[in-house]
């Protein structure tokens, strides 16, 4: 059986890139990154030609949900969605130092195999941080990469060491990380707060006892799905109200669907609110 929790990358691939150092694109210090803003089945839509789906502005094209946090010891991802390939390297981030997961959902989850390639340059395997429920659901759905069928793979399946989470802070590549419960219809999600920037999507329901520790933040990161309600997200009406009660000084929607065209729906936020958007980068202090 593979051990997931000290593996070893695959020799030969390992030689092809001993002298592959992705420094150049690794340094993201300071720094947030937008892979994707866009809700589980992406903008455009396959077969939508509504106006947003047919737009020319790139702003309105969204792949799903996950952002990358540069903290002082390394790059954090944020979920592992079904684009994350085609995000990294849109964005010339060369190595993922650890990942964090929100939830279990597939749209959240499903790109997990494209870490693969990242303990041939750590030189372990990745540290990934969820909780049980969502440990769980990777163990399932990425089952290959957890049985004794693994070997057949001569390395080839995701080698992952999982550090389980909870409601307690911890600590991950330097920094201190606050997880807030999150409600998303019955789904259990974490919310996260590093410093003042926090991060809160796949919900339509933060409990009193997680808005206490959204307090005074900079940056809010918040899921705004659509204009008319929805069972699982915050509308855009809701996540406005939600964002004028915490007051962060600015507020950033993501997940966002079709019916959500960029240049309109900016141009009519309040003050201080705006619709994130795939590439986005924020300056950010740990
Ligand atoms: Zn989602
Ligand atoms: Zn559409
Ligand atoms: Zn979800």
């Amino acid at each position: 059986m593979l051990n997931s929790e000290n593996p070893t990358p695959e020799p030969a691939l390992s030689e092809n890139l001993a002298n592959r150092i992705p420094s150049p694109q690794a340094d993201l210090s300071g720094q947030l990154v937008f892979l994707g803003t866009g809700t589980s089945v992406g903008v455009p839509v396959i077969g939508c030609d509504c106006p947003t789906c047919t737009s020319d502005n790139p702003r309105n094209q969204r792949t799903r949900c996950s952002l990358v946090f540069g903290l002082p010891d390394g790059n954090l991802l944020v979920d592992t969605t079904p684009d994350l390939r085609t995000q990294l390297l849109r964005e010339r981030i060369g190595i993922i130092h650890a990942t964090l997961f929100t939830h279990e959902h597939a749209d959240h989850v499903f790109g997990l195999d494209d870490l693969r390639i990242f303990p041939h340059y750590l030189g372990h395997s990745m540290p990934i941080y969820c909780e049980d429920h969502v440990e769980a659901r990777i163990r399932k759905s990425f089952d290959y990469a957890f049985t004794d069928e693994a070997k057949a793979y001569a390395g080839g399946v995701p080698q992952v060491a999982f550090h389980r989470i909870g409601l307690e802070p911890f600590s991950a590549l330097g920094q201190q990380i606050v997880p807030l419960r999150l409600w998303h219809g019955k789904f259990r999600v974490l919310g996260f707060r590093f410093g003042n920037v926090a991060y809160c999507t796949d919900t339509n329901r933060i409990p009193d006892e997680s808005r206490r520790l959204l307090e005074g933040l900079d940056v809010l990161i918040l899921d705004a799905l659509r204009p008319r309600p929805h069972a699982t997200h915050f509308s855009l009406d809701e996540a406005v109200a939600v964002a004028q009660s915490l007051k962060p000084k600015r507020t950033l929607f993501t997940h966002m669907s079709h019916e959500i065209e960029h240049a309109w729906a900016n141009e009519n936020l309040p003050s201080g609110m705006e619709l994130a958007y795939d590439g986005l980068r924020l300056e950010w202090s740990p």
